[in-house]
């Protein structure tokens, strides 16, 4: 962990969980889920509406964990990615009070038919370190109000707005619904996911992370739910409205300095646009305000750790010994305290390039040229990932067409990086599967059980 104020320094010292600690987590998990799972929605709901008023109400303090958790600049954390935690409780809370069903009825004469959606019953929720509190707000939420019971482990990176959650939750929760345990994947989220009264593993994660927990998944037959890497690609059409799609993706691919699954790191830009898109962009995004989280209209921090940095870096470093790249921006370390990188444009980005197909996770983007339609699609459905992507254009057909074709769980249509508790997330291919927000996540956190009576 490091603070960025003066220097990267040590801010504190957290203790990792013991096996017998996780053993005792799951096991409070289980004791409690009879009981919770039988509580009425309301009463759920109500929890977790305290929950959002508690996080709401405790604002200045939680941005401030979570600016010295991960280096965000504190006022983005503070009015973009707070009331947005507050929200997803708060949707859970409704949505679970409407659920819907199949009619139930006599498909067979003599015997009534309906459907149950019960609680899957303890769930190991594993989160990452880009965003952790709203990882923690998506997982939790639909776990707990579909009547599960949870053992949360944040990230061993992140773990400070995890804690001051928990102890809210303890507050208003009844004991054991909700748990968490600290630690890294190996010592802690492997016993985690390996206890035997886990019945769902929830992880948001690297690619690599999601396959070592699927084998381990599959010893137990246990339900799993992936949200893994992604790398979007962004399609600017010549008839886009250009202006606007700089002033967006400036914001797009490098919000949280680009450390986003669903960041717009892989542009291809329409040839008869290409040029001038390219100076234009870069001139913008080399004006982002790269800074510490309380610096003045900052809108860029530093990435997580030196290693993060070490990796992005390389990833530039390759990318221009190797190929036909031009750095048009950024393409190095800041020379600060703090494990900064500067936002960073790759232009003259071939398909094949690792910088194209492989997650950076960094404030770096691509950007390569297309001819036409055809070629724009091919492009942007050649990768392994496919959690979300965009297309910017005037033409409405060609829009349609983009959105029908585009095999990503998200596309946005002149717009990126847009998400509302309503509508789901999650991805297709390697990107993984299951859906975070929205009635589908509830969908995920619950079995679907037949009842059948003869009468
Ligand atoms: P990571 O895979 O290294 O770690 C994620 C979590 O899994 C951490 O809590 C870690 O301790 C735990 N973990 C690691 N190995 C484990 C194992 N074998 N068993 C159990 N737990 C294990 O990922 P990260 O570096 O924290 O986050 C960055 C990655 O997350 C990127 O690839 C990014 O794309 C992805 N991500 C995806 C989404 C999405 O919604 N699809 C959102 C955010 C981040």
């Amino acid at each position: 962990m490091c603070s960025t104020r003066q220097q990267a320094k040590k801010i504190t010292r957290v203790r990792e969980a013991s096996p017998r600690q996780v053993q005792s987590a799951a096991e409070a998990a289980a004791r409690a889920f009879p009981s919770w799972s039988k509580r009425v929605p309301r009463e759920r709901a109500e929890m977790l509406l305290a929950l959002a008023d508690r996080i709401e109400s405790d604002n200045t303090l939680i941005a401030e964990l979570e600016s010295l958790n991960c280096g965000k600049p504190y006022t983005a954390m503070l009015q973009d990615e707070l009331p947005a935690v507050a929200d997803v409780f708060r949707y859970f809370a409704g949505a679970v009070r409407a659920q819907h069903s199949l009619a139930a009825g006599e498909y067979m004469e003599g015997y009534t038919s309906y459907i149950r959606r019960d609680p899957v019953g303890v769930i190991a929720s594993i989160a990452p370190w880009n965003y952790p509190l709203m990882m923690a707000a998506w997982k939790l939420a639909p776990a707990l109000a579909a009547g599960n019971c949870c053992v949360f482990k944040p990230s061993e990176q992140t773990p400070l707005t995890a804690v001051k959650l928990f102890e809210y939750i303890a507050d208003i929760f009844p004991a054991g619904v909700a748990n968490m345990v600290i630690g890294r994947g190996e010592s802690v989220g492997i016993p985690l996911i390996s206890q035997p009264q886990v019945g769902m593993i929830s992880v948001t994660g690297d690619i690599l992370t999601g396959q070592s927990i699927l084998e381990r998944a599959a010893q137990g037959i246990k339900r799993t739910h992936l949200e893994l890497g992604g790398k979007a690609p962004v399609v600017i059409f010549n008839d886009a409205d250009i202006p606007a799609a700089i002033e967006g993706l400036r914001s797009f691919g490098y919000y949280n300095a680009g450390q986003d699954c669903t960041a717009a790191c892989r542009l291809y830009v329409e040839s008869k646009i290409y040029d001038k898109f390219v100076a234009d962009f870069a001139a913008s995004v080399a004006k982002i305000k790269v800074g510490a989280p309380h610096d003045d209209q900052v809108e860029m921090g530093p990435l997580i750790s030196e290693r993060q940095r070490g990796r992005v870096a390389s990833f530039v470093q390759r990318a221009v010994e190797r190929g036909s790249i031009e750095v048009a921006c950024g393409g190095q370390s800041l020379d600060r305290a703090g494990y900064f990188y500067a936002p960073t444009v790759l232009a003259n980005a071939q398909q094949k390039d690792e910088v194209v197909q492989n997650e950076i996770f960094g404030p770096v983007t691509t950007i390569t040229r297309f001819d036409g339609i055809d070629q724009a699609i091919a492009y942007a459905n050649d990768s392994t990932y496919g959690l979300s992507s965009s297309a910017w254009t005037a033409d409405i057909s060609k829009a349609m067409r983009m959105t029908a074709e585009l095999q990503y769980g998200i596309t946005w249509i002149n717009t990126h990086f847009m998400f509302v508790s309503e509508m789901p997330h999650g991805g297709v291919k390697k990107s993984g599967y299951g859906k975070d927000l929205s009635a589908y996540s509830l969908d995920d956190y619950t079995v679907i059980r037949h009842i059948m009576i003869k009468h």
